[in-house]
């Protein structure tokens, strides 16, 4: 997941982007209104915490801007003023959350979490997938029950993966959202590390879509055929 932090406190930005580094997220940082405007109206992120009281353009008018723009991602809003009225304006400007300053580092993980679970519809902070359990609260994976140690990328790259679960993810949008803008992005790394993954793993759980990219397999309800069925024999045509 790729985070944009704005925020034109260089204390609280460094603070905030570096709790979220911790925590397993790939960030960007923004310091005014026009350059927060610049990168959230062209870089894909997955969620943004985002200060109101800001240079060169206001928070909610940044915000604004997004919307208009189409960017649907979930914004949080960061800031000191606690009037009712900034409230609304930021609600109705298209903000998700809401967090006023002082602040708690966990209290702003614990939002973003239940933010990004929402945009994708996931009820829990756990994701699961066979054999596999990722904790996003401890950014933690366990395989059969056993905890496995991943590098922060390693885990990034799961985390992405099984939050997007049953749908095929391209090598081009996991650079998008795995690295952050100053990163060296080169699709070709994400296939070493897609190596280095199933090997710590240890199951199959990541499928590669020769083209396409890559697929995890969302946990099959009991309902559905088990695996090798081969369905209806019927509703197989030659083509
Ligand atoms: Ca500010």
């Amino acid at each position: 997941m790729r985070l944009l932090v704005v925020e034109d406190d260089k204390d609280i930005n460094r603070q905030l982007a570096a709790a979220l580094e911790g925590a397993g997220y790939a960030v960007d940082r923004a310091f005014d209104g026009e350059e927060a405007q610049f990168l959230g109206e062209t870089e894909p992120y997955d969620a943004v915490i985002l200060d109101l009281g800001l240079p060169k353009k206001d928070g909610v008018s940044v915000l604004e801007a997004w919307r208009s723009a189409g960017r649907t991602m979930p914004v949080l809003i960061l800031t000191a003023r606690d009037r009712w009225s900034d409230k609304v304006r930021a609600f109705d400007a298209g903000a998700d959350d809401y967090v006023g300053k002082p602040f708690h580092l966990e209290e702003i993980l614990a939002r973003l979490r239940a933010l990004l679970r929402r945009a994708t519809g996931h009820a829990t902070s756990e994701l699961t997938s066979g054999p596999v359990r990722l904790d996003t609260r401890a950014s933690r994976v366990l395989v059969n029950g056993t905890p496995v140690k991943l590098t922060s990328h390693e885990y990034r790259l799961l985390h992405y993966l099984m939050h997007h679960a049953g749908r095929v993810v391209s090598r081009a949008e996991l650079v998008e959202h795995l690295y952050d803008q100053d990163f060296d992005r080169d699709s070709n790394t994400i296939e070493v590390f897609v190596g280095r993954l199933r090997k710590k793993l240890g199951v199959e759980l990541i499928q590669t879509q020769r083209g396409l990219g890559y697929l995890i397999e969302p946990d099959a309800s009991p309902a559905l055929a088990p695996k090798g069925d081969t369905g209806q024999a019927s509703g197989k045509r030659e083509p």
